[in-house]
């Protein structure tokens, strides 16, 4: 049997599976993104995570085939460069050399967003179309374009939805621009927003939830939380939010006329389906083909979509490296897509 490791580097956590060649998983692991330190602290973390799914899958990470990893910021070659959401990581970092030494069985590295877009693409909810949007609604807005079941790039860091203007002059972006949908959706600017409302006396549950569970950030969880007990300053910004990604995520679909848009990312998964048609409901003002919406649906891969996407880069010989690369678009009917089966993958 083969078996393959698969790291997902997000803003808040990092998921590491390990998955045998049908993409089943053999185990995961789970462990917070280090919030101090810089890229050797946040390597160590993913060693680390990667080992305790290879231990729940009962291998050693060495007897692994390769190692895909989906990481944000510019990702070329082997290295990872100006990853915001991670800290100190400004400059350029070797990170597929550190993991190998580290770890033993070659890493390959892709762009998270693409990753778990194919991954859906290839094994989720994005199956049945052959044009897609992937939205990916966590610690940012992070988006990829599926055309003709590849991948569309543009001139390298195509997909960018997060950064739609949605307010021309409106709400300071985490990027330093104003007015994209990530200033009012993405759960780094949401949790600014809520300090600063609160310190001008606005009453929420949310940051006593985030310390009663021992958390330092707004997750998704705690923002499921709060919307089900009914918070309302909680349920007022995932409003705003909805409505930042519906006109935007509407403009794009008005350009694209893609088929379907995938939900995913940590907040879009943990709050699930409801929430997802919350969003198609927001953008039908402003669909201009309003007769004939695509499809809306929620990642189906869950929270391991990603690094699952990840570990596609190395078991199907996906290249990883240059953010110029390919990702692993196949054409509908291709033998990997039918042999595919769909992977044990659990939504928390
Ligand atoms: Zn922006």
């Amino acid at each position: 049997m083969s078996a393959y490791g698969g790291i997902d580097l997000g803003g808040t956590k990092i998921q590491a599976v390990v998955v045998d060649e049908s993409n089943a998983v053999l185990g995961s692991a789970r462990l917070p993104t280090p919030t101090s330190g810089g890229p050797a602290d946040v390597a160590e973390q993913m060693t680390w995570a990667l080992g305790e799914a290879a231990a729940a899958a009962g291998l050693e990470p060495a007897t692994l085939r390769g190692i895909g990893v989906g990481s944000p910021g510019v990702v070329e070659g082997g290295a990872v460069t100006s990853a915001r959401n991670l800290p100190g990581w400004e400059g350029s970092f070797p990170l597929a050399a550190t993991l190998k030494k580290a770890l033993g069985p070659p890493v390959k590295l892709g762009n998270d967003v693409q990753v778990a877009t194919i991954a859906e693409v290839e094994l989720g909810a994005g199956r049945p179309f052959g044009s897609m949007l992937g939205v990916f609604w966590g610690t940012g807005v992070g988006g990829a374009v599926i055309l003709n079941r590849k991948p569309w790039q543009g001139r390298g860091g195509a997909g960018e939805i997060g950064h739609m203007v949605v307010k021309v002059g409106g709400a300071r972006c985490t990027c330093g621009r104003r007015g994209c949908i990530e200033a009012y959706a993405g759960r780094a600017a949401m949790e600014i927003r809520v300090r600063k409302l609160v310190e001008k006396g606005h009453r929420t549950d949310l940051l006593a939830l985030m310390e009663k569970h021992g958390r330092t950030r707004l997750t998704s969880g705690i923002w499921a939380r709060a919307l089900e007990r009914g918070d309302e300053l909680a349920e007022r910004m995932v409003e705003r939010a909805i409505r930042a990604l519906g006109a935007g995520v509407a403009s794009a679909v008005n350009l694209l006329e893609v088929e379907a848009v995938i939900i995913g990312g940590g907040l879009g998964v943990r709050l699930g389906a409801p929430y997802a048609e919350r969003i198609a409901r927001a953008m039908v003002p402003h669909l201009f083909e309003d007769a004939s919406p695509p499809h809306v649906e929620v990642a189906a891969l869950g929270d391991l979509g990603g690094a699952i996407g990840a570990s596609l880069l190395v078991s199907r010989g996906g290249t990883g490296g240059a953010s110029k690369a390919q990702g692993r678009g196949s054409k509908p009917g291709a033998p990997g897509v039918r042999r595919a089966s769909k992977p044990r993958a659990s939504q928390s």
